[in-house]
């Protein structure tokens, strides 16, 4: 048996991905090949590269964190992403899963081809996303924005799907209300500043919000204008 000390990047990678997939998390094809590509070593930081591929939440710097692999897939699942849609994510943080998305919205051999638009609080994270972005070439498909993400991008809405990755204090910022498309899905952690929380997946029918709670969830807070205050 090969250590896991020993083995390489893309190895672990494939390892992760088959514990999710027999854990019943990863099950949609599109979502394993995703998780399959995006190289998550190269949005942690350097000193955390060794556990890119355990599947746990990691420190970006900050206070903030990378979520854990089975919160990135299980999201991704509940959006029910294809390819040529326009995304929203509020809460960039490493830019890993914004780079997922773009995966899934805009392949490489797609013809029709989406893009991810994501925005961040803290500066010096949307530096360091722009930069793991570029580097894994994931740069072209995703606009990283610096700013409030609780009023959302309103220059390029409507969007197909929003991404909510900070625990929100109610379910849906309303400036996010009038940004997501009739028929799209959001996909957002809500509940107290303190990690009692709940993912739910709310659709946008008829102008009418019609909601599912997904699983109970620790995510940081969604500090702004419709969030919490700092
Ligand atoms: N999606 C990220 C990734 O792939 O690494 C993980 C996100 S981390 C759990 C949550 C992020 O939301 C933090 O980077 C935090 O600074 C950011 N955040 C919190 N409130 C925000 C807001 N109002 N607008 C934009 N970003 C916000």
């Amino acid at each position: 048996m090969v250590s896991i000390v020993k083995m390489n990047f893309e190895e672990k990678r494939k390892q992760l991905v088959e514990s999710l997939k027999e854990r019943g998390i990863l099950t949609k094809e599109e979502v394993i090949k995703a998780m399959s590509i995006v190289p998550r070593h190269k949005f942690v930081p350097k000193e955390a590269e060794s556990s890119a591929y355990i599947d746990s939440p990691l420190s970006i710097g900050l206070g903030q964190t990378i979520s854990a692999p089975h919160m990135n897939a299980m999201m991704c699942e509940c959006l029910e992403l294809s390819e040529g849609e326009k995304v929203l994510e509020i809460g960039t943080g490493s830019g890993y899963h914004a780079a997922l998305c773009a995966e899934l919205v805009a392949p490489e051999s797609s013809e029709n081809p989406g893009h991810v638009f994501t925005i961040e609080r803290h500066e010096g994270l949307v530096k360091r996303a722009k930069e793991g972005l570029k580097k894994t070439g994931y740069d072209k498909k995703v606009t990283v924005i610096h700013g409030d993400g609780t009023l959302g991008f309103p220059k390029e809405a409507p969007y197909d799907k929003i991404l909510v990755t900070a625990a929100s204090p109610t379910k849906i910022p309303t400036p996010l209300k009038d940004q997501l498309k009739e028929g799209g899905i959001i996909c957002i952690p809500v509940g107290s500043k303190s990690f009692s929380q709940n993912l739910y997946t709310i659709k946008k029918l008829k102008g009418n919000f019609d909601s599912k709670k997904i699983t109970g969830v620790r995510f940081v807070p969604l500090i702004g204008e419709y969030g919490f205050e700092s």
